[in-house]
Order: structure tokens, then sequence, then C-alpha cells
């Protein structure tokens, strides 16, 4: 028999506002439960409510899956993943590169899976997707056919719901580097060693966008792979890229070479002391792109985080020249838009400059909102010019 839990009047009042997650002091369960489970949920009194996935060591106890007790079985991931693949393919025709499964905003919580071409990477991040793993991993290969599936299922995250860090190659063979494109430009990722599934999809349509405002003189900092770097390439007289890892710069060297750009210039440095020297140096650039790793996993490094932020983008402006460009991104969930945006405000005062804000963006579409759960918007991107 499925197992069944009951909520609290707290739980109930936030499960009916449509929250698809619920904390573990409003959930009563009983104690045998191992964690993974599908469970029915119900209000105290016994009156069904839906089904979720039960966590035994998260603070988040429940993930909403369905209002109604269809079985969540293999034709439910088969139907989520072939509607979520539909999505992306009406987005972008034609495209092979792109975020199949964005957790909870695809009916799956717990589950996210990148698309590079003939490969997939992903990541496994509840007890309830992790015990379904080969059950997922089957679905995945009928629907989409890959020639390989990564497992990144090693993000710190994992610790919180009691899961040990796990990857490695889950079916077929994925080769050191696979080629991926984004628009014009080939990259090649490495799936196993990589950050996050190997790259930073999120950003992909910001990447595009990016080229659009780009000329002369271009700066990316926190370059990774190039995804910045190489949009602006095309259109930059020159482009430098400051990465403090090292193997992200060996990569993104063969990633220019791979397309023929000769105009980037690969620096592999702090970007913040990079940013302070050009400063003092007096550099200017026409373009400059921000897009730093997150500062802030936990309500505590806010302040901090805010500190960072507004550091890079008070340097990013003093760079940029009359009428040029920044283009600046924060992907910490705990400064939110409007904070962000008041850094930059802030940030612009003291550079003493006029600060036009042209675009305000987040992650790319194949990265989907939830309506209900804020969690799941974490990107912002901001096109600003400088005066
Ligand atoms: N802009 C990239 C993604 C950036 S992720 C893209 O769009 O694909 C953040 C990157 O910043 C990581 O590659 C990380 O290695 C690098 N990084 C972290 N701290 C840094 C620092 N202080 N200076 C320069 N690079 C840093």
């Amino acid at each position: 028999m499925q197992p069944s839990v009951s909520l609290t009047p707290k739980g109930l009042a936030r499960w009916k506002s449509g929250h698809p997650w619920i904390y573990q002091s409003d959930v009563s369960a009983p104690k045998h439960l191992l964690g993974g489970e599908v469970v029915r949920v119900t209000d105290a009194r016994g009156a069904f409510l839906g089904q979720a996935f039960y966590s035994r060591e998260s603070k988040i106890t429940l993930r909403w899956l369905a209002w109604n007790d269809r079985p969540i079985d293999e034709a439910y991931f088969r139907e989520r993943i072939i509607a979520a693949d539909a999505l992306r393919k009406e987005l972008f025709p034609g495209e092979t590169t792109y975020r199949l499964i964005h957790g909870e905003a695809d009916g799956i919580p717990g589950l996210v899976v990148d698309r590079y071409g003939d490969y997939l990477s992903l990541q496994l991040l509840v007890p309830g997707t992790e015990k379904r793993k080969e059950l997922i991993a089957d679905v995945l290969e009928s629907v989409l056919r890959p020639k390989g599936i990564m497992n990144r299922s090693d993000p710190g995250v994992r610790a919180l719901e009691g899961l040990a860090p796990e990857k490695g190659v889950l079916r077929g063979s994925v080769p050191p580097t696979v080629p991926y494109r984004e628009g014009p430009i080939e990259f090649r990722a490495d799936l196993l060693n990589g950050q996050k599934t190997g790259a930073f999809l999120d950003q992909r349509e910001n990447h595009l966008m990016a080229a659009q405002y780009t000329q002369g003189e271009a700066l990316d900092c926190f370059s990774y792979l190039g995804g910045f770097a190489l949009q602006l390439a095309r259109r930059a007289s020159r482009v430098t890229a400051v990465e403090i890892s090292e193997a992200a710069c060996t990569n993104l060297n063969a990633n220019a070479q791979l397309n023929g750009l000769k105009n980037v210039d690969i620096v592999n440095a702090n970007a913040f002391d990079y940013l302070r020297d050009q400063v003092d140096e007096g550099k200017k650039y026409d373009t400059v792109v921000i897009d730093p790793p997150s500062f802030a996993k936990n309500k505590s490094a806010i302040e901090a985080a805010k500190r960072g932020y507004k550091e890079l983008n008070l340097r990013a402006m003093m760079l940029l020249k009359p009428g040029g460009f920044l283009i600046s991104a924060s992907c910490t969930y705990h400064v939110d838009e409007a904070t962000f945006e008041a850094l930059l405000d802030s940030a612009a005062a003291d550079a003493k400059r006029r600060v036009q804000i042209i675009e305000r963006r987040g992650a790319s579409r194949d990265h989907p909102v939830l309506a209900g759960l804020r969690e799941t918007r974490y990107l912002k991107c901001f096109v600003l010019r400088v005066l």
C-alpha cells in the first residue's frame, strides 16, 4: 500500500497556496519511511490532497508531484520528459543543446537533465529521483536515444538530503569532451569534470544577446569555457577573458581555436584583482561582462555577496567608455532582482556615471520558473549602458 503522510493546518495552507515544498515541521509522517517514497498527502482528517516525493533527512520533507492519484510510474516520467522536450523543440527549432528537465518546473522535482547534442548530463538531487535513477535513465534513453548519459549528482545540496555525491557515466559512453553549439559558436565541454553538468546552459540565450551589444574592445570576467567571450569575439576587435581556473582556461583556449578566433586573450587571474589593476592603469573598454559564480549559498553570506557585486560592478562601470555596455549577471538566489538592481544603482552613483537599464533578463527559456516556486528564479542578467 502507498504510504501516507498528513499536513498540519500550516502545511495545508502552504499546499493550498500552491507552494510545491512542505517543510518538516508541517508534516506528520510514519516513522518507517526511509525517504524516496511517493507518498499520499492528506489533511489532518485524512482527506486526500495529492502525491509528493518524501525526503526523510531534508528540511524540505515533501516535494509536490500531482494533485490526483495517478500512478507515479514509468509512464508518468515518460510523459513529463516528452512534454519537456517538446517545449524546447518549440522554443529552439533545430537546436540540440538545452536544459531538458528543470526540476519542479518540468514536473520532476529533484531532477536536472542537460542535453549537449548526442549526450545527456543529469543531476539527481533528492531521494525520490536518486532511487529511480535506472528508471529515469531508461526513459531518457528511449525518448532521446543519446550516445551516453553522464551522472553529475555531485553538487553539495545532495548532502542536505542525506545523499552522498556521485558521478560517472551512467549509460553508453561519453568522450572526454563533448561538442555542442550555441548559435554560430562551437564548444566542447567536459561533462565529467566540468562545472555543473559541464557548462552553464542557463546563460545560453544571454551569450547570444550579449554579442549584439558588442563592438571594439571587450572584457569578459568569469569566463569559464568562453560562453560570453567567444560570442563577443565575433563582433569585438579584441576580447580579454579572465578566469581563475586553470583547467577552464585550457578548455576556453581550445574552444577559441576550434572556432578560429584569434582575437581572444585569456588571462588566468582573479577577476577582482584584474578589474582593480585595470582601473588603476586607466584602461577603457567598449563592452564588459560580469558573470561571477554564486557568492552566497545561504542567508548568512548575503552581506558579503552584496559587497562583492557592488565592487565588481563599480569597477566595470569605471572601465567603460561613454556609451559602452555592461552585461552584469548574478546567479545568487539570496540576492533577488530588486536587491541586485539597487546594488547596480549604488555602483553607478559611486562611479559618478549616468547608467541606463536597457534589459532585465533571466535564465534562458529552457529553464522555466514554476509559478509559486520563486526558488527556481535565481539568475538575473542586466544590460546597462554607461554614459
Ligand atoms: N560566464 C560563464 C560562466 C561563469 S561561472 C558562462 O557564461 O559560461 C563562474 C566562473 O568564474 C567559473 O568558471 C569559475 O572558475 C570562475 N571564477 C570563480 N571565482 C573567480 C575569480 N575570483 N576570478 C575569476 N574567475 C573566477
